[in-house]
């Protein structure tokens, strides 16, 4: 997913329902991008833009500095938000990095936010995010105060995220016969 409004609804999403600090749940899902995508796009250094942070081993160490360096509250926090951009991931991770040799697939890179964006940024994709999160949003409201009300919109959320996660980029589906 997109980091906004995708990964953004997602952490949002664990604030919601988990009870955990809002700003660690939030860096949670959003610091597995900062670092990996610069790693790939900007220094060539990782193969691929989901890379070690995307995995679950880098899971366990981020969330691991986190609680060391700032406790339990904290840690715990951080963890969700990064477990959730995982999951929100979830079309291709590589879970098990380094212990097991992921094939990475064809590259996009981040450089084409400027350069060519219509190959990054696809409108259906950013519509069906913005759904997803005003969803969320609309959670944290008085309308959704009742158990059933909330039920339905998290199982509406569920639908939408599953269907963005399967969604296959446009110009894959392009090049497949
Ligand atoms: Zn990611």
């Amino acid at each position: 997913m997109y980091p906004v409004p995708g990964h953004l609804a997602f952490s949002l999403l664990c604030h919601r329902y988990f009870n955990v600090e809002l700003i660690s749940v939030i860096v949670g899902g959003l610091l597995p991008d900062l670092i990996d995508k610069p790693l790939d796009d900007l220094f060539h250094i990782t193969p691929y833009g989901r890379y070690a942070m995307h995995s679950l081993t880098g899971l366990a160490i981020a969330g691991l500095v986190a609680y060391v360096l700032f406790g339990k509250q904290i840690g715990l926090a951080y963890s969700l938000g990064h477990l959730a951009h995982l999951i929100a991931d979830a079309d291709f991770n590589p879970w098990f990095w380094p212990f097991y040799d992921h094939q990475f697939p064809a590259g996009i890179t981040i450089v084409d936010l400027v350069r060519a964006p219509g190959k990054i940024l696809f409108p259906s994709w950013i519509l069906l995010e913005t759904s997803i999160l005003g969803l969320v949003l609309f959670l944290y409201s008085k309308y959704a105060e009742k158990k059933t009300t909330q039920a339905a919109i998290l199982i509406a959320i569920a639908g939408l995220s599953i269907y963005r996660i399967t969604r296959v980029r446009p110009e894959e589906m392009a090049m497949q016969p």
